[in-house]
């Protein structure tokens, strides 16, 4: 399977095609190979236009899905993003090539070190994974200059808002069980601004309690 070659294809057609046109964005998506993160039954569907299961309930977010995410975090190189959901670990690969450093929460234990040791044999040297109830942020590395939920949430947490930075901006699938609006909001002098990004449906974010 020639996986440089589906790669190189899932950003030219999926991503740019459809008017993603972030070039440093694009750039880190061709490099990383996206097989790596889903199991040895999936790799063959790595690359297709849809999210694949990546065990206990969870999913891999579309390659679109995850390209306009980052996309409308408009990262800089010296920023700290925190993630919430980890999953597979994609996300958070994409994200650390962009960002500073990277903090990614997730709940469940077998994705937690299964992720972590994915991320550190691939050199994603500036990722922390935190085995944790996401909702509550990470109190530790906070202020955050981007925030991205990979799960579906009814409404914003309020902690992730407390430790989003001063211009600051928040990604997350907002609505829910069956249909969300991507939503970003900006942290502007202290006030949060809300744009709107079209429908979208991820799996449910679940807090421990
Ligand atoms: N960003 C991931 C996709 C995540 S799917 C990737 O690139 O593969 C959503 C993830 O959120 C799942 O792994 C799920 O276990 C996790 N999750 C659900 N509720 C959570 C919570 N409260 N805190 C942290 N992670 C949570």
């Amino acid at each position: 399977m020639d996986y440089k070659k589906l790669c190189e294809d899932m950003v030219e057609y999926q991503i740019l095609n459809r008017g993603i046109l972030n070039k440093k964005l694009l750039a880190v998506m061709k490099t990383i190979p996206r097989h790596l993160f889903v199991s040895e039954s999936m790799k063959a569907s790595a690359y297709d236009d849809n999210p694949l299961p990546i065990g206990y309930g969870q999913t891999i977010s579309q390659p679109y899905m995850v390209a306009l995410m980052t996309d409308i975090l408009e990262i800089k190189d010296s920023d700290k993003v925190l993630e919430v959901g980890a999953g597979s670990g994609y996300q958070a690969a994409i994200l650390s090539r962009l960002a500073k450093k990277v903090v990614t929460v997730e709940r469940v234990k077998e994705l937690v070190d299964r992720t972590k040791k994915l991320l550190k044999k691939y050199k994603y040297n500036n990722v922390k994974v935190i085995h944790d109830d996401g909702t509550k942020g990470y109190d530790k590395e906070a202020p955050y200059n981007a925030i991205i939920i990979t799960a579906a949430t009814p409404t914003i947490p309020k902690k992730l808002l407390e430790q989003l930075a001063e211009n600051g901006k928040l990604v997350a699938p907002v609505g829910p069980r069956y249909h969300q609006e991507l939503i970003r909001v900006k942290k502007v002098k202290g006030k949060l601004e809300e744009e709107y990004f079209g429908g979208c449906i991820f799996v449910p974010l679940i807090p421990d309690e």
